[in-house]
């Protein structure tokens, strides 16, 4: 979800626009564009890549106006180009409209909209919304009566009674250019308070440097700005709602992190957010339904196919290995993984008959990229999962899957970890559906564990207090052992690498049952052991290991299950239960083991 700027008052509203979308540039984009409002006429102005291109061109194509609204995209649905980037406007040309988000019926919409004989003229999901409120306005008003602000309001909250999904929204109407209409669901979006000028902004930073006065629209919020004031409704009942105005007191760098010191800790803790769009509308638990339309493979292949074979690197290699787990166990189907860039330089035996899936954040990842043409050079189906319409293996793969975990800013990847890991998740449940090969309450059940599945990680992250302390006392260790078995054997593997990559401290991660071939020999009390021993079928395998370790004096901190009585007594007993905001005293000896609690949950049949 990318940036929105909106803007009403006395300056030029493209200068402000521009400024504000630049402070928005760090979130990453594929393109950006404005629209300027002058008297009854508007102009709009779009542009592919990086907005010193915009600004190129409305250098050449100035806009002059006094309001209007700015978008950098971050592409979900119609890849990267000009006819894509926002603004969008309703057939008539009058009504535009900037959206972060995702409209999840728009398919639908868009059929009935279509039919209407409306055309499009974008692949987007946003281009929706225009059409929708320019045909509410239609309905509402007789050509010539101007459009009054209380019939534009009207006209777009009967629009989006008809839209489900996620929105923050900016839109304009040349028939009414002395408003500007914010609205919010489920995406952020606050309204810059200034002095007879009003600003909308995805984020605080685009606004910043023009005034510290916000009000944070909430769920469910429509805000029509004018010169002289802001007046907020519920989309719902159209009430008008009241919102306190806040003083911003961070500096610019510091709203950029949402207040994090930095955009790593940010994005662990947009995971709850990220995993619920990124599962959005594809489980359908009452019909036992899994939808994933951008695959574009069809049943009759995915049912057919020989093997699998899941190429990928680094983080998103272990979630491939996570997910060989789940293909093997819930579609019976079997399943190697590979690191790309030893798969491209093998001559693997992969055919006509076998489907390859490439993971990779970016879409980007060059080995992973020619891993698939390796494979498609062999006649092999291709399957993208990554988090970038446009990028090239989402092009070059015949059927692709979307991550919708936003623009990852920070090196060490997070969010989009966890994100592939539910997109794999519910694509081995596709699978399985496919195959018949899970019973139908285990379905049930996985599905419901993947709806409830933000808000525990919302409840585990809770633990930072805590975790951040148990770091202060381990910082100096030099190297880390990360242990695991089955499922949490790739965590494990992903554990060290994090580890690596951000501390510099040597760690390696193994499955526990090797423990005794050879790295025990190094257990001492000053290489910790992080242990990932969360209830399941192999906790008790995992235990056995733990003792190990405890009887030569390691040190272990223990990722476990709430309400685990066992781990604690075989450790220290210090808890850092998930909600609880610290460890109880450090005990600081050999064998001390805090234990980080996870909420708890029914383990998935593996
Ligand atoms: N879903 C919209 C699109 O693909 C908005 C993307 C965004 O949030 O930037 O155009």
């Amino acid at each position: 979800m990318c940036g929105i700027v909106g803007y009403i008052g006395k300056e030029e509203a493209s200068e402000v626009l521009l400024d504000g979308l630049r402070r928005l540039e760090y979130r990453g984009y594929d393109s950006a564009g404005m629209v300027v409002l002058n008297g009854n006429t508007l102009e709009i102005r779009r542009s592919v890549g990086k907005l010193a291109n915009l600004e190129a061109h409305l250098k050449k194509h100035p806009l002059t106006g006094h309001a209007g609204v700015g978008h950098t995209r971050w592409a979900t649905h119609g890849r990267p180009s000009e006819e894509n980037a926002h603004p969008h406007r309703d057939a008539t040309g009058r009504v535009v409209v900037v959206h972060n988000g995702i409209i999840e019926n728009y398919m639908a919409l868009k059929a009935g909209l279509q039919a209407r004989g409306v055309k499009f003229e974008s692949q987007t999901d946003t281009e929706v919304v225009a059409h929708l409120v320019g045909e509410a306005i239609a309905r509402r008003r007789q050509a010539p009566v101007p459009l009054s602000p209380p019939l534009f309001v009207e006209a777009v909250r009967e629009a989006l009674s008809e839209i489900k999904g996620t929105y923050a929204l900016g839109i304009v109407s040349a028939d009414c250019p002395e408003v500007v209409i914010g609205a919010r669901r489920e995406c952020p979006l606050l309204v810059g308070v200034g002095e007879n000028e009003f600003f909308l902004a995805s984020d605080a930073p685009a606004i910043l440097s023009r005034t510290r006065n916000a009000i944070f629209l909430q769920d469910g919020d429509l805000a029509v700005l004018s010169r002289e004031k802001v007046l907020l409704f519920s989309i719902e009942t159209g009430q008008p709602i009241e919102r306190k105005t806040t003083y911003l007191p961070w500096d610019a760098l510091q709203a950029e992190k949402a207040g994090y010191r930095h955009f790593m800790l940010k994005e662990i803790f947009e995971q709850p957010r990220s995993l619920e769009d990124t599962l959005r509308g594809r489980l359908d638990i009452n019909e036992l339904k899994v939808h994933l339309d951008t695959l574009k493979l069809s049943e009759e292949q995915i049912k057919k196919f020989r093997k699998m074979t899941i190429v990928a690197c680094g983080t998103s290699y272990h979630a491939g290995l996570m997910a060989r787990y789940l293909f093997e166990s819930w579609v019976q189907a079997p399943c190697d993984v590979e690191i790309a860039s030893e798969f491209r330089y093998r001559n693997p035996l992969i055919g006509p008959e076998d489907l390859l899936v490439a993971i990779s954040q970016s879409g980007e990842t060059a080995d992973t990229i020619a891993a698939v043409r390796h494979a498609k050079g062999k006649g092999a189906t291709t399957l993208a999962i990554c988090n970038s319409v446009g990028s090239t293996l989402y092009r070059e793969c015949h059927g692709k899957i979307l991550t919708h975990c936003g623009p990852e800013i920070g090196v060490a990847s997070t969010k989009a970890f966890t994100a592939q890991l539910a997109v794999l998740y519910v694509l081995a449940l596709y699978g399985a559906l496919l195959r018949g090969t899970l019973p139908r309450p285990d379905v049930e059940n996985i599905m419901r564990n993947l709806l409830h599945l933000s808000r525990w990680v919302g409840e585990a992250l809770k633990t930072d207090a805590g975790v951040a302390a148990l770091a202060k006392k381990y910082f100096h260790s030099r190297n880390f052992l990360f242990l695991g078995r089955n499922l949490n054997y790739p965590i494990a593997l992903e554990g060290a690498l994090k580890l690596k990559e951000i501390s510099y401290i040597h760690a390696e991660g193994y499955p526990s049952g090797e423990l005794k071939h050879g790295p025990i020999a190094l257990i001492d009390e000053d290489m910790p052991v992080i242990a990932i021993a969360t209830q399941g079928r192999v906790y008790d395998k995992v235990m056995t290991n733990l003792e190990e370790v405890s009887a030569r004096g390691g040190r272990v901190i223990a990722l476990a299950t709430v309400g685990d009585t066992r781990i604690t007594a075989l450790t220290s007993g210090h808890r850092l239960d998930a909600g609880h905001p610290r460890i109880h005293g450090p005990r600081g000896q050999c064998g001390a083991a805090p234990t980080v609690g996870l909420p708890h949950r029914r383990p998935p049949r593996l």
